[in-house]
């Protein structure tokens, strides 16, 4: 049970564009115990938007990694990439209260505007998008769309917050409550070029959707969750409360990546070792 009674959900949330690693084990059973010690629902989803990036087989890889961990979840198992008219009737809405706006910016393009003002904001992850975009006339975005230059759509974050107010509060189960500053992540994409949502979008509709209570991620989703909170106010979707986790590292200090295959989770199983030992190992 939740402190206010309801069930507790939690959730594991993969990507399937490579194979899972120990940091994933850990970020998965955490939320899993949790769910069981509380007599709560434990949530798979594949979160599979980038339809360039996901692979099937790292898909299934999923299932069968955590199925040797011991974990069980619910199905059918939400499947992002089935649900993307879900996730567009989320960004009407955003158009509706004008707290989006098309982006027609290249990759190229951003870098070279940040390049020209070296003074631009910074956020955790580099430089903000300098919002190039935003200040485009109403008839050059009808324009340019109607002349099908390929566009993204982004968080007007300052139009967000006058409706939302700056004032917006989630709690930590470990920091306690913590004053959003979306600020530092700025006007993020909500739809991509090519994919018609992003994961801010999906991963909001979708916790609120499932009911996730508790939201077990790592920390380096912390930032995330300040947009987070801005969108789930603007969509009047509740906020659930947030477990931030370390990450796990190497012996080198280093940080567990999809990329090092000595450490994903299919080749410990391939080596023998077992699961109760590769959870003593984590926990
Ligand atoms: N799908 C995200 C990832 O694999 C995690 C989403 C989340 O936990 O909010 O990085």
């Amino acid at each position: 049970m939740t402190p206010n009674g309801g069930t507790m959900i939690t959730r594991f949330a993969p990507s399937p564009t490579g194979l899972l690693h120990k940091g994933h084990a850990y970020s998965a059973l955490m939320a899993f115990r949790a769910a069981v010690a509380a007599g709560g629902r434990f949530i798979l989803r594949i979160e599979d938007i980038d339809t360039t990036r996901c692979k099937p087989e790292f898909t299934q890889a999923i299932y069968e990694d955590l199925a040797w961990l011991g974990l069980t979840w619910e199905t059918p198992v939400r499947v992002q990439s089935d649900h993307f008219d879900d996730y567009a009737k989320a960004l009407e809405k955003l158009k509706e209260q004008d707290v989006v706006y098309p982006c027609f910016c290249t990759r190229k393009e951003i870098v070279a505007e940040v390049a020209r003002a070296p003074t631009a904001p910074h956020g955790p992850d580099g430089p903000l998008y300098p919002g190039t975009c935003r200040t485009l006339s109403t008839k050059e975005r009808t324009n340019r769309i109607a002349a099908g230059d390929a566009h993204a759509w982004r968080l007007d974050l300052t139009a967000a917050l006058s409706i939302t107010g700056d004032n917006l509060i989630w709690n930590d189960t470990e920091r306690g409550d913590i004053i959003a500053t979306p600020q530092e992540l700025g006007d993020v994409v909500l739809a991509r070029k090519d994919t018609p949502t992003s994961y801010h979008l999906a991963v909001v509709y979708d916790d609120a959707l499932q009911g996730v209570s508790h939201v077990v991620r790592g920390q380096d989703l912390w930032h995330a969750t300040h947009i987070h909170v801005v969108l789930q106010s603007l969509l009047g979707l509740p906020t659930p409360t947030y477990h931030h986790h370390g990450l796990l590292t190497d012996d080198k200090g280093v940080r567990f990546a999809k990329r090092d295959k000595a450490q994903t989770l299919q080749s410990i199983r391939e080596s023998g070792m077992s699961p109760e030992a590769l959870l003593a190992s984590l926990m």
